[in-house]
């Protein structure tokens, strides 16, 4: 058995039975949490020193579309309309799954440099099962931990082709992913469906899927929001048909009415929000306070390394100011002043990215807090840098000043998977020249360029 021992160190447990250990030691066992308590003795274990460190359980990215890592930083300036215009209909249709392999391999190792043991890869770029073998090889040979959701594509039809919102999931691909890769329970790979729902879907497909995902026992998430629903009186058909429950999970949610929000809440089902991006986007508020209201609360998602980062932190971090920000307001609406009081405190946005994630997985039972029993997922932030020290609140030395250049140690499955600030990757330089090649090769064939939106370009082709 291997054993391994980190000593002395702030161990913030978000396990309230456990809470907060100063110091606090946590011993690992294999690819288990064995001990978490103030003194452990295990003299027959690997031992770190952890006095310079604040350990947290890893983080859970509830949401991203990680195909799109070779194409970092193109959509930035993008809306939503304009995304589906130039990415969906664009840029999406030349992947090979070669492009999908990388941009899914590089955009993993990224979320385990920034401290994401846990990610949800919301993958619907998969027009062939090639594409997906693709994907789920990149996740793997990563080692982070991952649920891949099998999703479809979105590309404008072709003559005599189908709209995508008129295709449903494709029952046989899913089941040929049940029995190759996703076959065995020991490992760190699942599986869920990305599925189009009422809001990108008709009412057949819709219920066809939903039906599907109950009956094969999968997580169904979708995108709800952003523009006119292609069938809006979806979601009161697939709630009267009893096939809204704890298996479903809405990403972003801004358009949903506050009754069937509530209803949502009391049916179980879970919520990703992606802060930053829909910010970004304009899909309109993130609803963390609209769900806080109801007694819930999010799991937070990137969505888009196209548009944003892959800092989970600092998505956290946003998602908090932003909400403070909209309580702050209405208090001053009400009443003409300040609050009296803070209305989220920081420990509750660490919940959205840890506890949350977990939820939202249907893994609490093995992610998301550090447990004895659980598995060993989890990350050590240096609390003796210029930008954290002194660290008197650690719960909020983490979240309002801890960035990735404080990320210096990250464990999966009691596997290291970054040590020491440096990623445990033999050819990350390898990865980096072939997601470059795949991204320039994809932009080059719709030429895309910096700074210009296509219309403009194309004018100023034309002048010269
Ligand atoms: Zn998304």
């Amino acid at each position: 058995m291997r054993r391994t021992l980190i000593r002395d160190a702030i161990v913030i447990t978000m396990d309230p039975a456990l809470g907060d250990l100063r110091p606090g030691s946590v011993l690992i066992e294999d690819d288990r949490i064995a001990a978490v308590g103030e003194r452990i003795d295990a003299t027959d274990a690997e031992i770190i020193d952890g006095r310079k460190f604040i350990i947290i359980p890893g983080l859970i990215n509830a949401h991203m579309h990680t195909w799109q890592t070779g194409l970092r930083s193109v959509s930035s300036n993008w809306t939503l309309l304009e995304y589906f215009r130039w990415m969906h209909a664009g840029l999406a249709t030349r992947f090979h799954p070669e492009d999908i392999r990388i941009a899914n391999l590089a955009g993993a190792l990224n979320q385990l440099n920034c401290g994401t043991t846990t990610l949800v890869d919301w993958c619907h770029n998969n027009p062939t099962p090639q594409h997906t073998d693709a994907a789920i090889d990149g996740l793997r040979e990563s080692g982070i931990r991952a649920a891949f959701f099998h999703g479809s594509p979105k590309p404008d039809p072709t003559p005599g082709e189908r709209h995508f919102s008129e295709v449903p999931h494709p029952r046989g691909e899913i089941e040929r992913l049940l029995r190759g890769p996703f076959a065995s329970r020991d490992q760190l790979l699942t599986l869920g469906m990305a599925v189009l729902g009422p809001h990108y879907s008709t009412l057949e497909v819709c219920l066809q899927d939903f039906r599907m995902a109950r009956e094969i026992g999968l997580i169904a998430s979708m995108h709800q929001g952003g523009g006119p629903a292609k069938t809006p009186e979806g979601w009161d058909v697939l709630e009267r048909e009893d096939l809204v429950d704890d298996f479903v999970n809405v990403v972003h949610g801004n358009d949903l009415s506050d009754d069937r929000l509530a209803r949502f809440v009391e049916s179980g089902v879970t919520f990703s929000v992606t802060p930053e991006n829909e910010m970004s986007q304009g899909h309109g508020h993130p609803i963390i306070g609209r769900l806080r209201k109801l007694g819930a609360a999010p799991s937070l998602g990137i969505d888009l390394e196209s548009v944003i980062s892959g800092d989970m932190l600092t998505v956290a971090r946003i998602a908090l100011a932003h909400q403070r920000s909209l309580d702050n307001a209405d208090c001053r609406a009400a009443t003409g002043g300040i609050p009296e009081t803070c209305t989220i405190p920081v420990r509750e946005a660490l919940t959205w990215i840890t506890v949350q994630g977990a939820r939202m997985l249907k893994m609490e039972h093995r992610i998301g807090t550090l447990t004895p029993g659980k598995q060993a997922d989890l990350v050590l932030i240096r609390a003796d840098a210029l930008n954290v020290w002194p660290v008197h609140d650690p719960v909020a030395a983490v979240l309002m000043q801890a960035n990735l250049a404080n990320i210096d140690s990250v464990m999966v499955a009691g596997a290291w998977k970054k040590r020491d600030g440096r990623l445990l990757f033999a050819d990350l330089e390898r990865v980096k020249q072939e997601l470059l090649r795949s991204g320039t090769r994809i932009l080059g064939e719709l030429g895309w360029q910096p700074e210009l939106r296509r219309e403009e370009g194309r004018e100023r082709k034309a002048a010269h």
